[in-house]
């Protein structure tokens, strides 16, 4: 008898055997295709399963199965590469692959709900309405409407008709008299066209020739060009190239703010069905966009990290921008890079994934040094823009202001009577980072985590950023009730507060993720930005992110200091990443554009690089030093964590695990630690890590499967919980 092997929604690592549902012969089950759902028993539940294998034979005895309730597919709703991709996920990541495989289906229809067609349902007259003489339903206006609607078009769409204020009843009623027939549409084939792209320059020309002669089939090709150099535009023309074959192109952006101003790029140049796939929308949308791509019928997919799986019909290419953004690494649960998942998406898919940035992640140049990857640069500004200055100040012994030093203050004070846009960087949201008692020293600490809470004074809160507790800002200090409490360090609020009133009627804009909250926040601040009036835009990370700013030309770094001693081994990575996208938010049109940095650390080496190098040298020695010490992206890392009530059950976890571990260690890895986490407590929990090094992937992955398959097999105390994270981003 045949037996279905199913990937069951759990934390276990196992794929499950089941018998075919009562009913089915040995034939139909053995005619079944991996990928479709099939709801089971599992435990006292009943879940939704995802067929991976119909095999001859169990090695579990037939009488220890349980049988299948019910097939929910007739027919697969993704291809078989992509079930093989999420096996393949499961397994490089050490992912249950019943976690693993959902990722690849739309919300309702992992919950098991019947999969329902786009509403492409339609009306269209009969040959008995066709042949109605005109006025011979005036005595009811909304079939003469209806009919009037159907004489002008071949098929209407249903939804028309509802838009019109013609309901279903009114059609029914058509379609007894025998005057119209329901039809259905057919989804939108090869209707994209696009407008008249702008004329690529030489460095872009020579690029898009070289990527469309790749485009046949698999490859990853990584383009390297500074911010402004026309990246887009590239894309823009490959899009083209693949919409006129016929193929739709999936395009991963790190941000949700960013969709509406990457949206609007591509509707102007493409008449074309394009749909957006992020958590930021209602599920009955995002369905109907994950359907749309798998059924073919939209051209373009645009989405964040999770769109990586999203199933399209016909995938002719797949674009990572901004390919080096750490937000397409999942931090907790499924902990994958939808960067390198992209990257053998189109192996399995044999299509052209391309990554862009104007700071590549080190992995990605590193790939591109070894031949893995294609590289190809655009070294200059696209638009005739020069790149802009970049200057450190030494505000050492200088009075401050919110942060900005006289020399700062002036800068923005000649660019606003100038006429043009100051972009201020500073990366801590609220008005404070620490709360005080001047009387006896307390300082108001998170009851979960070894952290400081955040002073947000609009809000009249104290938040932690790491857990996010919330509480009332306290009036009086909790241990000696006096009411001298006061803020130390500066967050975005106070130096809001500050800009407003030293440089009024200027417009002040704050961009964090409190004040861009809301779903249209981030579109209405950017049309309002374009219309190039003189402000000041202070803002968090997220300006960073790929934002098209065109009248911004000065860029200030309020406290590169901050940025400047991090204890991560990418740390130095990640700054000249931040600096470099940051600065490129100047000078983008045609006023130059000037970078300023406030430093108490004038000399500190990471800083002079920057100063001194563009990003590609510095990157590349960085690179130098990261082979020398065998660090990613030369080596390999994984991370075993663990989240415990108490201080010793992880580290006791992670030490026997060590234990059994080291003596079966596969050849080049080698085991760092059990140690407690940077942050050792944080919402509550201790956490403890085990670091684990290895010379290759191949070793990383044996070692993976050995330390999984002796954890598993550890006792877990209650309250305690494990996880493993490969290739991790974030580590010490
Ligand atoms: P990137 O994505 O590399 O940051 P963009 O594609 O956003 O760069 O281009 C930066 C600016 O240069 C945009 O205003 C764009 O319209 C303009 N641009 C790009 N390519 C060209 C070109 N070939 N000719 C003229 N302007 C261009
Ligand atoms: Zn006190
Ligand atoms: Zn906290």
């Amino acid at each position: 008898m045949p037996i279905l092997r199913l990937a069951i929604p759990s934390p276990l690592r196992n794929e499950f055997d089941y018998l075919p549902p009562e009913g089915w012969s040995d034939a139909q089950a053995a005619a079944l295709q991996p990928g479709i759902r099939v709801r089971a028993p599992f435990g006292r539940r009943e879940v939704t399963g995802y067929l991976l294998a119909v095999l001859p034979d169990s090695p579990l005895a037939s009488t220890r199965l349980k049988a299948a309730i019910e097939i929910l597919d007739q027919k697969p709703l993704i291809k078989p590469a992509m079930v093989q991709l999420c096996q393949w996920a499961a397994s490089y990541y050490q992912h249950p692959p019943g976690e693993v495989l959902p990722a690849a289906f739309s919300h309702p229809l992992r919950k098991g709900k019947a999969h329902k067609a786009l509403g492409n349902a339609a009306w269209r007259l009969t040959t008995r309405g066709k042949g109605l003489p005109a006025g011979a339903l005036s005595r009811s206006p909304r079939q003469a409407l209806a009919l009037e609607i159907l004489q002008q078009q071949d098929a209407v769409p249903a939804s028309h008709f509802s838009n019109e204020g013609v309901s279903s009843a009114v059609l029914r009623s058509l379609r007894e008299k025998g005057l119209i027939q329901a039809d259905t549409l057919a989804p939108a084939g090869m209707a994209a066209t696009h407008r008249e792209p702008l004329t690529l320059n030489p460095d872009q020309a020579r690029v898009v020739a070289s990527l469309k002669e790749s485009s046949g089939g698999f490859s990853t090709q990584l383009l390297e060009g500074v911010t402004g150099s026309g990246k887009t535009e590239v894309y823009l023309h490959l899009i083209a190239h693949c919409l006129k074959k016929n193929q739709q192109v999936l395009i991963l952006i790190p941000e949700i703010g960013l969709t509406p101003q990457t949206l609007g790029r591509f509707e102007q140049r493409f008449d074309a069905n394009i749909v957006v796939l992020h958590s930021g929308l209602t599920e009955q949308t995002r369905y109907k966009a994950w359907e749309a791509g798998r059924d073919g019928s939209a051209h373009i997919i645009l989405g964040t990290r999770s769109a990586i799986f999203a199933p399209v019909d016909r995938l002719g290419m797949i674009i990572v921008d901004e390919e080096h953004d750490s937000s397409y690494k999942q931090q907790d649960g499924f902990r994958y890079s939808a960067r390198d998942i992209a990257v053998k998406r189109g192996q399995l898919e044999n299509c052209m994934v391309l990554l862009g940035s104007a700071t590549p992640s080190l992995e990605s140049i590193y790939n591109a040094k070894e031949k893995r990857y294609q590289h190809h640069l655009l070294p200059s500004r696209a638009g005739g823009s020069e790149l802009p200055s970049i200057q450190a100040i030494d505000i050492r012994k200088q009075s401050l202001q919110a942060g900005l030093g006289a020399a700062l203050i002036d800068s923005v004070e000649q660019t606003l009577t100038a006429g043009h846009q100051v972009l201020l960087f500073l990366n801590r949201r609220g008005y404070a980072p620490t709360l005080q008692c001047h009387d006896c020293g307390w300082i108001a600490e998170c009851r979960g985590c070894d952290a400081r809470l955040t002073v947000h004074r609009r809000q009249g809160k104290l938040r932690c950023h790491h857990c996010g507790a919330s509480q009332a800002l306290p009036r009086q200090c909790p241990t000696c009730h006096s009411s001298a409490l006061m803020t130390a360090g500066l967050g975005t609020e106070q130096t809001e507060e500050f800009l407003r009133s030293k440089f009024s009627p200027w417009p002040v804009y704050r961009v964090d993720s409190d004040s861009m909250a809301k779903k249209d926040a981030m579109h209405d601040l950017v049309s309002e930005l374009m219309k190039g009036e003189p402000c000041i835009l202070l803002g968090t990370q997220m300006l960073t992110k790929g934002h098209h700013f065109p009248t911004v030309s000065l860029v200030a770094i309020i406290d590169v200091d901050s940025a400047l001693f991090s204890n991560d081994f990418r740390g130095e990575e990640r700054m000249a990443q931040l600096l470099t996208q940051v600065g490129g938010r100047a000078g983008r049109a045609s006023t130059p554009g000037k970078v300023i940095l406030q430093t108490h650390y004038p000399d500190h080496p990471a800083l002079q690089a920057i100063l001194q190098k563009p990003y590609a040298e510095h990157a590349r020695e960085i690179l130098v030093g990261r082979e020398a010490m065998g660090m990613p992206p030369a080596g390999k890392l994984l991370m075993l964590r663990t989240d415990a009530a108490d201080v010793d059950t992880g580290e006791q976890f992670l030490q026997s695990l060590r234990t059994q571990a080291q003596p079966r260690l596969p050849p080049g890895t080698s085991l760092i630690g059990p140690l407690p986490s940077p942050m050792q407590r944080r919402a509550g929990k201790f956490r403890s890590q085990l670091m684990v090094t290895a010379d290759s992937p191949k070793a990383a992955q044996a070692v993976a499967r050995l330390l999984v398959s002796i954890a598993e097999t550890l006792p877990v105390r209650r309250g305690m919980k494990w996880s493993i994270d490969v290739d991790p981003i974030d580590v010490f």
